[in-house]
């Protein structure tokens, strides 16, 4: 019993788990440690994020690429990285996959991918989606943003 804080009232692993898992080490459920394996994904993620966002403001003017709405440092906030093949983890430095747009265009961007989504009244009334329904599935799931 050394004061390293308070631990929950639940139970450790128990011996059933560790039974069925032989090869793991009999760990005690380390909360600080957890948030700390979160925090550095997170961090990881918005580094990551920020070193292809600030390349491609370095690379592309600051311009939306659908309504051509130009920023400045006073709203560049507001203009977003898009990948144009909708994969978070395709970052070619030559910039060649990604696309500046406004906040407004770069959700209309997604909308259109993710149309199997009752938004609209329009695709209630007219059920004409002649595409898989399917297909935009996968986009959904590793939707970017
Ligand atoms: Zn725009
Ligand atoms: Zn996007």
């Amino acid at each position: 019993m050394r004061g390293k804080g308070n631990r929950p009232s639940q139970p450790l692993a128990c011996r059933h788990t560790m039974r069925s898992m032989p090869t793991r080490k009999p760990v005690k459920p380390d909360v600080g440690r957890l948030d700390r394996v979160v925090a550095e994904a997170r961090k990881a993620r918005d580094e990551r994020e920020d070193s292809y966002r600030g390349r491609a403001l370095r690379l592309y003017p600051w311009i939306c690429g659908r309504c051509a709405r130009e920023f400045d440092h006073t709203n560049v906030h507001e203009l977003t990285v898009h990948h144009k093949d909708h994969n978070h983890d395709h970052n070619p430095l030559d910039g060649s996959n990604w696309e500046l747009l406004c906040l407004y265009c770069h959700d209309n961007e997604h909308q259109r991918q993710l149309d199997t989504r009752p938004l609209t009244r329009r695709a209630e009334h007219s059920a004409g989606a002649t595409h898989a329904p399917f297909a935009d599935l996968a986009s959904l799931l590793k939707r970017d943003d």
